[in-house]
Order: structure tokens, then C-alpha cells, then sequence
């Protein structure tokens, strides 16, 4: 494997033999002063294998806060228990502590991953006649927001919100990218997210006043 800080050795500058043996580590021939040679344009793959990395890194920094929580509440466990802190003081400062962190947890952005692991190995999928219902239901399934799986993102074939990571990317109007303006159908349907095959709308009061009947929620 190739060292990724140094120059690939024929894009270094020739050395000429009397400056070889070690004398200068650039030959006068090369300006330092001029502008470097252009690089290759970042592409969408590599913006995204970016995006990737920092989002791991933070939900890593998360799993490590969650521990660290988990050291303090256990440590103050102790302290109550051997008595050298009062049990009612420590339990209304905890309570207006965590009704402060749910206040400011609650504003912030976060990472969101499907842990579905293989969506081509779901079974029992629901069956559902959604094409003779899209007339009434309009396909709402698709304007609901749900994230990716590391599957969905490894195929780059389901877009997501660079805004929202890795939630599905919407239209404007709510409605998934992938949706098919006229006919309401998957236009990625083969390689449409685990959370699209195992989702059942026959209960969701958000789409059905009553699924049998077929009643559409307002
Ligand atoms: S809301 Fe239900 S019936 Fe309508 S398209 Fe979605 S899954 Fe099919
Ligand atoms: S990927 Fe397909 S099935 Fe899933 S929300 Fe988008 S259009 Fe609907």
C-alpha cells in the first residue's frame, strides 16, 4: 500500500547527478513559489465517503457520551447508597438537569441509520394491493420520512438528505425523489429501502381512517 502523504515517485522532479547524493530536496528547476498543479475535482462519491466518515465519528462521539453518562449515574449511585449525598437534592437537580438536556437535545441535528442489515433477506413482507389503492391513498407511504441503511448508502442507488443524514431525500412537496410523478409507483423499486418493503400502512392512522373499507385518512 502506497503511502498516501508522499508523492508518487514519477511525479516527483528529476534529480540531476551532481544534486543527487542528498544536496537539496528540491532542484533548482522547480519555482516554490508557483501555484500547484491542479488536482482532480472532488466528485459526489467522494463528497459522500466524506460525509460518511464524520457522520460515523460523531455517532461514535454519542456512543462514548452515552458511556460516560452511564459512569456518572453509576457513580452517583454509589455516593447515594454509602450516604455522602443526599438522596432528595440529588433527585431534583437530576430532574431539572435532564428537563434542560431534553430541551437542548431536542434542537439538535442528528445522524439517523436503518439497522436493517440485508433488505433483499426480509421475509413475510405485507402484501398489500397498492396499486389498485394509490387512486385513494396517493402514496402518503412515500411522503413519510425514514433513514437509510449502510446497505442503501454502500449501493448509491437511494438518495438521501446530505441536510438530514441519511434520512430518504424529498421533493419540495414532501414526496420521495424516487417517486413516479404519474403513476405513483417506485422508480428504484428493485433497490428500494428495507424500511419501503417491511412497512404496512393497513394500521397507520396517518394514511387509513380504515384500511378494509378502503377510507383514506383526511
Ligand atoms: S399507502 Fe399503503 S396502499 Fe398506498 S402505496 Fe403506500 S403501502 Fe401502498
Ligand atoms: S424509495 Fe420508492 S417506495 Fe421508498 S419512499 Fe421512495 S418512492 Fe416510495
Amino acid at each position: 500500500m502506497t503511502n498516501p502523504e508522499r508523492p508518487h515517485p514519477q511525479s516527483l522532479p528529476e534529480v540531476s547527478a551532481r544534486e543527487a547524493p542528498g544536496a537539496r530536496e528540491v532542484p533548482s528547476a522547480v519555482d516554490p513559489l508557483a501555484p500547484p498543479a491542479p488536482q482532480r475535482a472532488a466528485t459526489t462519491e467522494d463528497l459522500e465517503r466524506a460525509l460518511r466518515f464524520v457522520h460515523l465519528v460523531e455517532m461514535q462521539t454519542k456512543a462514548r457520551l452515552a458511556e460516560l453518562s452511564a459512569t456518572v449515574s453509576a457513580l452517583s449511585e454509589v455516593l447515594i447508597g454509602q450516604g455522602h449525598v443526599p438522596l432528595e437534592a440529588y433527585e431534583k437537580r437530576k430532574h431539572l438537569t435532564v428537563l434542560r438536556e431534553n430541551e437542548r437535545s431536542g434542537t439538535e441535528a442528528g445522524v439517523m441509520l436503518s439497522d436493517i442489515p440485508d433488505k433483499y433477506a426480509l421475509a413475510a413482507l405485507p402484501e398489500i394491493d397498492c396499486e389498485a389503492r394509490i387512486p385513494l391513498c396517493k402514496a402518503r407511504c412515500c411522503a413519510l420520512r425514514f433513514a437509510l441503511s449502510v446497505q442503501d448508502l454502500d449501493e448509491r442507488v437511494v438518495r438521501w438528505d446530505y441536510g438530514r443524514p441519511y434520512q430518504i431525500a424529498q421533493r419540495p412537496d414532501g414526496y420521495c425523489v424516487h417517486i413516479d410523478e404519474r403513476s405513483g409507483g417506485c422508480t428504484i423499486y428493485a433497490q428500494r429501502p428495507g424500511v419501503c418493503r417491511s412497512y404496512d400502512c393497513r394500521r397507520d392512522r396517518r394514511i387509513w381512517t380504515d384500511f378494509e373499507r378502503r377510507i383514506p385518512a383526511p
